[in-house]
């Protein structure tokens, strides 16, 4: 299995022929751990669309 990085496409482990699997390289994980910080306020916008759908659902019944 080739394992490609899903964000910038470096081959991360091409020791195996076989379809392409994604995986994160070092550096990436990095910035994505940064990032991952200042994007948790935005994380909450995603339980409200959940919410949304159980309302819509009780209206139903
Ligand atoms: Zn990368």
């Amino acid at each position: 299995m080739i394992i490609k990085c899903a964000w910038c496409g470096l081959v991360i482990d091409d020791s195996d022929t076989g379809p392409v699997s994604h995986g994160i390289c070092p550096s990436c994980k990095k910035q994505l751990l940064s990032e991952k910080e200042e994007s948790e306020k935005d994380e909450k916008k995603i339980p409200l669309e959940s919410t949304a759908k159980e309302q819509s659902i009780r209206v139903r019944i």
